[in-house]
């Protein structure tokens, strides 16, 4: 049912980064979500003042009842800050999904001739969709055709590393991308994506790849219209622009 609110109950969260906790939840009667899809968080105070906000899914499947979302703080945000800081396990709050049809990915549902390599381009909390095309990757045996992108300010701000960095170990082609500060034995530059990292990371144009950009919105921007500019068919650069600049 996409149509309502449902009650979610917190039953787990964990630090991710000193800015970003993910969140699992608890909802009675959720039917399941594919890889990419989000939800609408709802927040209703004691006044009952209420806030709306979408949230990705780092979950995916089909029967499961607990659902996981990673959220990072916005400064002088109204919503984020409650999520990454306050909330507590056993509080209940609001959700309705799951939606979005298009910046999905079913590994298992892709026609065989259509079923050209993923390329999967996060910026910040950008990824966590795409740890659930990762998750629903390594379910369906498909690593060998996925890979990643993931820019992060510094190797402290990268949500889900340790489970980015297993998809690594296990097949996933993983390509860090450190805008402000890199690890002590990095050999590669600090800096922006630009054409000439896209260019060397991302799955060439004729292999025809499905790319899935995420991230603030100047990010998404910036990289969908570099692919593009490479060569890429903007049919097949999807995006999906979480906010902010
Ligand atoms: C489809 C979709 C999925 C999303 N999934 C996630 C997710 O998985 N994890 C996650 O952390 N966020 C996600 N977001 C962003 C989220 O919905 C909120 O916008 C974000 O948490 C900020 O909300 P806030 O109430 O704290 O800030 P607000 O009070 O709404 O905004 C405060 C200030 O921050 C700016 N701002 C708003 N959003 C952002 C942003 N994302 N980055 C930088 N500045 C921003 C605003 O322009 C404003 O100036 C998603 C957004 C969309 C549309």
């Amino acid at each position: 049912m996409v149509g309502g609110w449902r009650p979610a109950r917190v039953i787990e969260t964990r630090t991710q980064t000193p800015s970003a906790r993910s969140i699992r939840l608890e909802v009675p009667g959720w039917t399941g979500s594919d890889a990419g899809q989000h939800v609408d968080v709802r927040l209703t105070a004691e006044d009952g003042y209420q806030a709306v906000r979408s949230y990705s899914l780092g979950s995916y499947g089909p029967s499961t009842e607990v659902i996981e979302l990673a959220v990072d703080e916005v400064p002088d945000g109204e919503v984020s800050p409650y999520l990454v800081r306050d909330v507590r396990i056993g509080d209940e709050l609001e959700v309705k999904g799951p939606l979005g049809q298009f910046f999905v990915w079913r590994p298992d549902q892709e026609l065989p001739e259509r079923r050209g390599p993923v390329q999967l381009i996060a910026g910040g909390s950008g990824v966590v969709p795409l740890v659930a095309m990762i998750r629903a990757a390594q379910d369906a045996g498909a690593v060998e055709s996925v890979r990643m992108l993931y820019s992060v300010r510094s190797p402290e701000d990268a949500i889900y590393r340790d489970e980015v960095v297993s998809a690594a170990a296990a097949g996933v082609d993983v390509r860090w991308v450190y805008t402000r500060s890199a690890p002590p034995d990095w050999e590669g530059t600090v800096g922006r994506v630009d054409a000439d990292t896209l260019r060397d990371a991302v799955w060439p144009v004729e292999r025809e790849p499905l790319v899935f950009v995420c991230g603030p919105t100047g990010f998404v921007e910036h990289a969908a219209d570099t692919l593009v500019r490479l060569g890429h068919d903007p049919v097949r650069v999807r995006t999906e622009r979480f906010g902010g600049r």
